[in-house]
């Protein structure tokens, strides 16, 4: 997700909107895999010789849930999402690291599908129930990385 200076209109800001492969958020590395692209709505400004945007970002990701170990589908949203940094000089700047950052702050910790009841009981239920097609090539290379 980059800007260029040039584009952001002087004492305005660029409205961006739009989707992006979610391939650069890195959600692998926080067990997560994203199930749609990451759609985002940012305005980008300049004030005081630094950049700033503000706006929302979605994306939705596949996680393992902690009790039962299904798979659970998540929606992270980052809204209000906000950045700023110092220019450094570059006119190119790539937005993706702070919004990588903030969508890993995103998600949770410890994922649950349903916490209580309905959960445990699908856990217990697990051995009985086991479908083969939920087993993504993903999550075995995931858990060889684990070990
Ligand atoms: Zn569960």
């Amino acid at each position: 997700m980059k800007v260029h200076l040039l584009q952001i209109p002087q004492g305005e800001t660029l409205h961006l909107e739009g989707e992006e492969d979610a391939s650069a958020l890195d959600l692998p590395e926080a067990g997560a895999t994203a199930t749609s692209p990451l759609s985002y709505s940012l305005d980008v400004g300049v004030s005081d010789g630094g950049l700033f945007a503000t706006g929302h970002l979605a994306v939705r990701v596949r996680m393992r849930c902690v009790v039962c170990l299904e798979d659970l589908e998540i929606e992270i949203v980052a809204d209000p999402f906000s950045m700023q940094m110092e220019l450094t000089g570059r006119e190119q700047i790539d937005l993706t690291p702070f919004v990588r950052e903030d969508i890993h702050l995103l998600l949770p910790p410890h994922p649950r599908c349903d916490a209580g009841a309905v959960c445990s009981a699908a856990g217990a239920l697990r051995s009985g129930q086991h479908q083969p097609e939920r087993v993504d090539p993903a999550w075995n290379a995931l858990d060889k990385l684990k070990k």
